[in-house]
């Protein structure tokens, strides 16, 4: 007989597939953009780039108050019910679909802030390192509520010279 403890390893199970999957697709869209544009390509964690994961800290605390105030930080084609791969604008407020991330982009017209480096705040004039990567995707599993998972996100951020040697993200170090 099915107990509700089987529908629920089913469904986690179900669940675990879903981001898998949503993982793979963003860590190969990720790859594409890449090799067509020759941008450079390295594994690792991010506490190996304490300027990137400074950023992710500092956006990520401010997408969790506005998740906890009820403000809705998924676009209205994401959920938390069904993962799929999502992407990040820093500046705005919401993980987005693919077709909502790229209405965001076209509406950006260029503001003194695009010019400012994401990690330390420094007027780069512009000239900035863009940084691509992917969040790992969560799968949270407490009873009594539903399962419920954050996707994998791309995000991109932009480092001033500083930072991005900071990082140690030369070419000498990418694959
Ligand atoms: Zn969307
Ligand atoms: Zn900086």
């Amino acid at each position: 007989m099915r107990t509700k403890r089987d529908d629920r390893n089913a469904a986690r199970t179900a669940m675990f597939d879903q981001v898998n999957a949503a993982a793979d697709d963003a860590a190969s869209g990720l790859d594409t953009f890449a090799r067509e544009r020759g941008y450079l390509r390295t594994e690792g964690n991010l506490g190996q780039w304490p300027p990137l994961a400074a950023v992710v800290d500092k956006y990520w605390a401010t997408l969790t108050e506005l998740h906890l105030r009820g403000e809705p930080v998924l676009c209205p084609n994401l959920s938390f019910r069904a993962p799929q791969p999502a992407n990040w604008r820093t500046y705005t407020r919401q993980v987005c679909c693919k077709a909502c991330g790229d209405a965001h982009s076209a509406r950006v017209r260029g503001t003194p802030e695009d010019g400012r480096c994401d990690a330390c705040g420094a007027d780069a004039g512009g000239k900035l390192w863009l940084i691509s990567f992917v969040l790992p995707a969560i799968v949270v599993d407490i009873r009594p509520w539903s399962l419920t998972s954050m996707p994998p996100v791309t995000v991109g951020v932009g480092l001033c010279d500083q930072c991005h040697a900071e990082c140690g993200l030369t070419r000498k170090s990418a694959r």
